[in-house]
């Protein structure tokens, strides 16, 4: 069985949100929260029915001004509430009826939730970015 959204392998009976809610579980449990917005936007843009056409567009933006500017999540937050407090924000991040996130091409994903869990809790920082790189990079190749 794949994913039909990622492609992943997946184990019988298991799917990408078990692996999602595995590393929620340890983010919680051992407190390892540097890289959660890492890991939730790198979950939603390898599973985009999760997200709305808009969603899915600033999720890419945001990955990007993660990764290449560095920029910190307590920072974004700011940005991102200035905006939603000045009601610019006209739209939502999720899916609903007719609309739907979606690629125009199907995407290669070179890394996805499953190899994250199958690595194991104690490289989860190190695992969790080197997929966000990793599905930043499979997105702009399709740019
Ligand atoms: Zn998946």
């Amino acid at each position: 069985m794949r994913c039909a959204e990622c492609g992943a392998p997946l184990d019988d009976g298991r799917t990408c949100q078990d692996d999602f809610y595995t590393m929620l579980g340890w983010e919680w449990e051992y407190q390892l929260l540097d890289v959660h917005h890492l890991m939730v936007l790198s979950y939603n843009l390898q599973h985009p029915s999760i997200l709305s056409p808009d969603g899915l567009t600033v999720s890419i933006g945001l990955l990007r001004q993660f990764l290449e500017e560095g920029i910190t999540p307590e920072l974004m937050r700011k940005r991102m509430s200035a905006a939603v407090d000045s009601g610019t924000r006209t739209f939502t991040i999720t899916a609903r009826e007719g609309a739907v996130g979606r690629y125009a091409h199907p995407i290669t994903w070179t890394m996805r939730a499953s190899d994250v869990v199958h690595a194991g809790v104690d490289q989860y920082y190190e695992s969790v970015r080197k997929w966000a790189e990793s599905a930043l990079k499979s997105l702009e190749c399709e740019d």
